[in-house]
């Protein structure tokens, strides 16, 4: 296992964490700056920062300072009501693709979709199997053209608290089963994004790790479970603050061969984004170091 004690060179910031300074929404080109200042050498950047900042100017910024992407955060959301929801879904997933190439991700992270409507507040039918065909179909579909261009597509399992809204992906060992079936001779085009947050709790997680192999191992995410967590989406702890025995984790992604980054991603409305973004970024290099 590597020791990260002593610097942050596998350090990433997913940049939802810093996305607020103090509570006011920063532009991504003021994280990026202050990530470079900091010597930190990868991020992993939202669709929707990315494309308030304009798509050329990121890409050459990055490019400038020789950053890397972690991630490109996200594509997904594949089941719709009817038809044309599909297909937009499609057709989005696929910018999604391009985006990432433009960027030089690592990956293109999947956060699934579950039940149509939900995440708007009312899901317009009950049949999460369908939901997860769908899921199934989309992927595959979108492996084709994301294969074509060599941009990896990385599944995020999510917390079965979002099964209904956000994804119904919830495990390790499913997002593998969709991984076999969809790319059973393991060329390197689909694979998983292991974060802490959504499956520390799996007593299957270490098997599944073991099972996913270092070609499926694409992105690895830390935060901490806090007690009480007090929101459902956007109360994520700093590392070291919660339940999560990280280093554990990342002990089995890296017997397993993972080498890549450890990503920083929290969404926490009422603590860190209320914070100074200097603050956080100083305080996810000391945690990185201490509690990952
Ligand atoms: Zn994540």
């Amino acid at each position: 296992m590597r020791d990260f004690s002593t610097d942050h060179r596998w350090l990433s910031i997913n940049t939802a964490t810093v996305r607020k300074s103090r509570g006011v929404e920063q532009p991504l080109t003021t994280i990026i700056e202050a990530c470079v200042q900091r010597g930190i050498r990868a991020i992993s950047p939202w669709r929707d920062q990315v494309a308030a900042a304009g798509l050329p100017a990121i890409a050459k910024l990055v490019k400038d300072h020789g950053l890397e992407l972690s991630g490109y955060c996200r594509g997904g959301m594949f089941p719709a009501a009817d038809a044309a929801g599909r297909q937009a879904a499609r057709d989005d997933n696929r910018r999604a693709v391009d985006e990432a190439c433009e960027l030089d991700a690592t990956c293109l992270v999947l956060v699934v979709g579950a039940l149509p409507g939900a995440l708007a507040g009312k899901a317009l039918h009950k049949d999460i199997a369908l939901s997860r065909s769908q899921v199934s179909d989309g992927i595959a579909e979108l492996l084709e053209y994301a294969r074509a261009r060599n941009m990896p597509l990385a599944i995020e399992p999510l917390h079965p608290m979002y099964a209904a809204d956000r994804a119904c992906i919830n495990t390790m060992e499913q997002a593998l089963d969709v991984c076999d079936a969809l790319d059973p001779s393991r060329t390197g085009a689909l694979g998983v994004a292991v974060d802490v947050y959504h499956v520390w709790w799996d007593p299957k997680l270490e098997a599944q790790i073991q099972r996913a192999g270092k070609d499926r191992l694409m992105a690895f995410h830390v935060c901490d479970w806090m007690t009480p967590t007090t929101h459902l989406l956007e109360d994520r702890g700093m590392m070291g603050d919660g339940v999560i025995d990280i280093p554990r984790i990342r002990g089995w992604v890296e017997a397993r061969g993972f080498a890549g980054y450890s990503e920083v991603e929290i969404f926490s409305s009422g603590n860190w984004w209320q914070r100074d973004s200097a603050e956080v970024l100083d305080t996810c290099i000391a945690r990185h170091r201490s509690a990952v």
